[in-house]
């Protein structure tokens, strides 16, 4: 008899910076929005700094979690981008990043924010 394996979901893929600064926002956060279990995460430095990581996550995450949202977390002080970490360039990044996500998954409900490092989420929009 084939086998098939039974679809398996989350809502969710979320993205940030692998800043140890910032755990201790960010997991309480998750939580909160996204349920205890309800989400894949990938930590990478500059978060959506490298796009094309990103992408291969996303398409990964619908191909085998069937996501629903994308969560982009940017933060203050990025030392992944070293002098270029503006909160102008932040903001760019992650809409830049937002805007080819949904040209490639219209489906997708794409979320930006800027974490301050006091531990205020902020929303891009
Ligand atoms: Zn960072």
């Amino acid at each position: 008899m084939p086998s098939k394996k039974p679809i398996i979901h989350c809502d969710a893929l979320v993205v940030h910076c692998m800043d140890y600064r910032l755990q201790k926002f960010i997991q309480p956060w998750i939580t909160v929005r996204f349920g205890y279990d309800n989400f894949d995460i990938i930590s990478l430095a500059g978060s959506v700094h490298d796009y094309e990581m990103v992408l291969k996550y996303v398409q990964l995450a619908v191909q085998i979690h069937t996501i629903e949202t994308v969560c982009l977390i940017n933060h203050e002080d990025c030392r992944a981008y070293g002098r270029d970490g503006t909160y102008s360039r932040h903001k760019h990044d992650l809409k830049d990043a937002q805007k080819k996500i949904l040209a490639l998954f219209p489906h997708l409900n794409v979320e930006t924010f800027y974490l301050h490092l006091d531990g205020v989420f902020e929303r891009i929009s």
